[in-house]
């Protein structure tokens, strides 16, 4: 087949088939480019919303948490401020009498008259000097005593709906402490004993909070058997570390802030955790296990969380971003599955344009095997159309057409090589008898067979051709009349040398008549001269009984 031009000027050689194929690739190569680019903005669209979600949680959170972060500072304010100047009340100076006279004690408690100051419980003098970081100072004691009882005060002063802690307490380096929780405190030497061994407690001396800002704890509270958040802050005063204010935070209330935050965005499970990734709380009140998180997403979020503020990642399971809270150390996760992604506007683009392309690559698929194969067709019809221009179908020699153009090639090619060149003209004898005889198909194979033998009797570059019903043309390049003459004898010998199995158990002997003319004869290179006179002698050899050659006369 013809190449386009183009692809001539490129040197590039493609079978049609190649090009459709080619074609074909192309298109499916951009449909799934278009599509994947299309679902990776999507996709982007998506994590950006659930960033967006994520960023509002935890907004909303950290508003919450606020307040109970400036409540501890504005405790922690209130007491340096009592520290300084202690209120000067009768109760006060009552308690201060009361603690001198029992310090001695193992334990003491000291109330002071007014409702909201809150009890003082302490351990004695030779508790505080065998503990390593406490230290009671006399000359500084009474007005961190006052400070303690003030606390009372703050805290009632600062109490809103929006607190969430369940106890408030300060600890004291001096050797007592005071808290908001009412219940009786059975032994007050362990009690203290107990949380001055706690790390809220002691990471908060100078030493290991050079920052005195508020710091987070996570740790089981034996008693209630439930999680317990702890937020303390050191008290220091011109440079003097006195103890620790301490909140706890019961993992319920923690829980009741993440619902609140999270509102009517339901959709996927949020979590909350600390920032050792220790699980604190879900959104759904009916899970009360610690949802699973993969070791591997654990170990992903935990190396994360020391250099990011959010991350993100989608999981075989679904898709998991995390925020860390600004006033807890802490996070909010959130998980949305696979099957809720899905289930989504975005899931459902991503599944339309997923199902359009596979629908669109199995028509590309389709068709293109269909054109494939109809190129094919083509191409084997166009073949054998060309073929059959140029050949006879019966014989398999080249037609009237074709045998002229080669002869007319090969006399210039002699004639510029001053050869010389022979044409014999052959005509079967009596053939219309065989016709009439054994009917048309018979005369057919006889043809055939005559078109073979003549084909088998020539060399590569001579030419034969069938240039009528039953006569052919043989024409035969830089050969003499004398061997043209040969030539046509074998040829005449082989057609009727056998007898022909015409039909089942009947042979015939065929015959031909043939005529030679050659270019030695009158130096004319001319076809159509040397063709009319090979006829002018094949008549001649008819008339002079058939089956022989005529190469003069
Ligand atoms: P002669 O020896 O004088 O050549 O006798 P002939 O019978 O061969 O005479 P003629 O050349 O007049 O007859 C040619 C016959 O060949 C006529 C025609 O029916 C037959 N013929 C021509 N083409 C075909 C063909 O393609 N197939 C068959 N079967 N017969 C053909
Ligand atoms: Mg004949
Ligand atoms: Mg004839």
């Amino acid at each position: 087949m013809e190449k386009p031009q183009w692809l001539k000027h490129f040197g590039l050689r493609f079978t049609p088939g190649q090009v459709v194929s080619l074609c074909f690739i192309v298109v499916l190569i951009c449909s799934s480019f278009l599509t994947w680019r299309e679902v990776a903005v999507l996709e982007d669209n998506y994590i950006s919303s659930q960033r967006n979600r994520l960023d509002s949680v935890s907004h909303g959170m950290d508003m919450q948490l606020q307040f109970n972060m400036d409540r501890l500072f504005f405790l922690r304010n209130g007491m340096q401020a009592a520290l300084k100047t202690p209120l000067q009340l009768k109760s006060m100076s009552i308690a201060h009498h009361e603690f001198d006279r029992r310090r001695q004690q193992d334990a003491w408690s000291v109330q002071s008259g007014s409702r909201h100051l809150l009890t003082v419980n302490g351990v004695s003098d030779a508790f505080v000097a065998h503990g390593s970081d406490l230290n009671r100072d006399n000359a500084l004691l009474h007005n961190e005593l006052t400070a303690a009882l003030e606390l009372g005060y703050l805290l009632h002063l600062s109490s809103s709906s929006n607190s969430i802690e369940s106890r408030t307490q300060y600890v004291s380096r001096a050797g007592f402490f005071v808290t908001s929780d009412p219940q009786p405190i059975a032994d007050i030497t362990s009690y203290y004993a107990s949380v001055i061994a706690k790390p809220w407690f002691f990471t908060q001396s100078a030493r290991d909070n050079h920052g005195r800002g508020i710091r987070w704890y996570t740790e089981q509270a034996e008693a209630r058997g439930v999680q317990v958040i702890t937020a303390s802050i050191p008290l220091y005063l011109a440079d003097r570390w006195y103890g620790v204010l301490a909140m706890d935070v019961d993992v319920s209330a923690l829980q009741r802030l993440l619902v609140e935050a999270i509102g009517d965005q339901h959709e996927g499970s949020w979590q909350l955790y600390d920032s050792q990734l220790t699980w604190l709380a879900s959104s759904r009140t009916d899970v009360s296990d610690e949802p699973t998180l993969s070791a591997t997403d654990r170990q992903r979020i935990l190396t994360d969380v020391g250099h990011d503020t959010r991350g993100g990642f989608l999981t075989a399971s679904g898709y998991i971003s995390w925020q860390k809270l600004k006033n807890f150390d802490g996070i909010v996760l959130h998980v949305h599955t696979l099957r809720e992604g899905l289930g989504g506007a975005f899931g459902n683009i991503i599944i339309a344009l997923s199902l359009l392309w596979l629908v669109f690559t199995s028509i590309l698929i389709l068709s293109w095997i269909v054109i494939r194969r109809m190129v094919r067709n083509m191409i084997a019809m166009q073949e054998s159309l060309e073929w059959r221009a140029w050949y006879d179908t019966l014989t398999r020699l080249p037609n009237r057409g074709a045998l002229f153009d080669r002869a007319e090639e090969a006399v210039r090619a002699c004639q510029l090589a001053q050869q010389p060149l022979c044409v014999i003209q052959l005509d079967l004898d009596h053939f219309k008898r065989i016709n009439d005889q054994f009917g048309h198909q018979a005369g057919d194979r006889v043809l055939s067979h005559v078109g073979s033998l003549i084909t088998n009797a020539l060399r590569e570059h001579d030419v034969a051709g069938r240039v009528g019903g039953e006569e052919f043309c043989i024409v035969l390049p830089n050969t003499t009349t004398a061997m043209a003459t040969r030539v046509a004898e074998r040829i005449r010998n082989h057609i009727s040398a056998k007898e022909f199995l015409i039909r089942k158990n009947t042979t015939l002997r065929i015959s031909a008549s043939l005529g030679v003319s050659s270019t030695e004869e009158r130096g004319r290179y001319e076809f159509e001269h040397l063709q009319s006179i090979a006829d002018r002698r094949l008549y001649l050899a008819k008339q002079n009984g058939r089956n022989r050659v005529y190469s003069a006369g």
